[in-house]
């Protein structure tokens, strides 16, 4: 079993847990990113260009992780490409276990983020990668003329949305409420495009199809009628599941699992903070990763420093 030490062990491959290791290290900080096993991004991985980032014009998610990464190791920091399976607090600090390696640190940083809710109605399990499918960047070219069902009223949903329209898909959004949660500027542009259709306070029922996904079955809220709908396609946008489960005991969590903080991003383990998706109240967007990363950057330097 390998083992090895640094002053701050930053958990996460995402935007939050990135930034945060980048601002360490560039604060002097002697730093080990622990960044998971997936594709660098965390949830924009796989989105061909991010919006909503100031004074930047839309760049790949995978392409703004990789110049972070770039940074990091510029700045003296190690990334370490695995999974945190568990962590115990020690004396004078915490240590991190993954499935090869024991890391003793004196602070930790857990941004681990969420990942995107799966569908949970009949079919949608069977059908998943065969129709069902949550990248609409990856996936989009194959679905030109075709039509394609997109649930959910957060800005991924619109953001989603309007790129399978881009591409040539028809697509029906379906909408369980009456009230979209996602920025004004996307929702007019998807009001204002003759390819996307809405259904309001409806709910998918269904996902019909035997090898590949050939419609999905509603329920509309009011009337409680049913009915069903032709498509190629199903992309749930339908809300986070934090990743947390691997902080076990050493912090307290909400309902949805997301971790519990303070102000300054601590849990209730001293020298644990949390921040990004992964925590209770994170605002949801790459401004708030990059801000609460920023924040638990400084604040995990501080304590290191003996400024608590
Ligand atoms: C489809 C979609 C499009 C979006 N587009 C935009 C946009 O254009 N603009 C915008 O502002 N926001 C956008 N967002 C929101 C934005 O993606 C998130 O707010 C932000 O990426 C959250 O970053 P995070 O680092 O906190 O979490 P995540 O992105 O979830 O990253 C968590 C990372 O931690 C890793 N990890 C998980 N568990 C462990 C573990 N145990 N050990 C080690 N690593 C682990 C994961 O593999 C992942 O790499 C979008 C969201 C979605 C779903």
């Amino acid at each position: 079993m390998k083992t090895g030490s640094c002053e701050l062990a930053v958990v996460g491959g995402g935007i939050t847990a990135l930034t945060a290791a980048w601002h360490a290290a560039l604060d002097g900080c002697q730093v080990m990113l622990l960044a998971g096993d997936d594709l660098p991004g965390g949830l924009v991985a796989n989105i061909g260009a991010v919006d909503g980032f100031p004074g930047s014009a839309p760049v790949a998610g995978m392409a703004m992780a990789e110049r972070l990464m770039q940074g990091i190791v510029a700045h003296g920091g190690i990334i370490e490409r695995s999974v945190a399976e568990g962590i115990d607090a020690a004396s004078g600090g915490l240590v991190l276990r993954t499935a090869t390696a024991r890391w003793r640190a004196g602070k930790v940083i857990a941004a681990t983020g969420a990942r995107l809710a799966a569908l949970d109605v009949p079919g949608a399990a069977a059908l998943r990668d065969k129709g069902v499918l949550q990248c609409a960047w990856c996936n989009a070219g194959l679905y030109r003329g075709r039509r394609v069902v997109v649930i959910g009223a957060g800005d991924a949903a619109f953001q989603e949305t309007l790129h399978l329209a881009g591409c040539g898909a028809k697509v029906t959004m379906v909408i369980r409420g009456e009230a979209v949660r996602a920025r004004r500027s996307l929702v007019e542009q998807a009001a204002a495009n003759e390819a996307i259709t809405f259904l309001w306070s409806t709910e998918v029922t269904e996902v019909i199809g035997t090898d590949h996904v050939t419609g999905v079955a509603l329920r509309e809220h009011g009337s409680g009628e049913t009915s069903s709908l032709d498509c190629d396609a199903v992309f749930p946008y339908i809300g986070l599941v934090p990743a947390g489960a691997w902080l076990g005991d050493l912090v307290e969590t909400g309902p949805a699992g997301a971790v519990i903080t303070d102000a300054r991003l601590r849990t209730r383990t001293s020298g644990l903070f949390a921040a990004g998706a992964v925590r209770q109240g994170y605002g949801g967007r790459l401004t708030d990763a990059v801000g609460e990363a920023t924040l638990a950057a400084r604040e995990a330097c501080a304590a290191l420093a003996g400024n608590p």
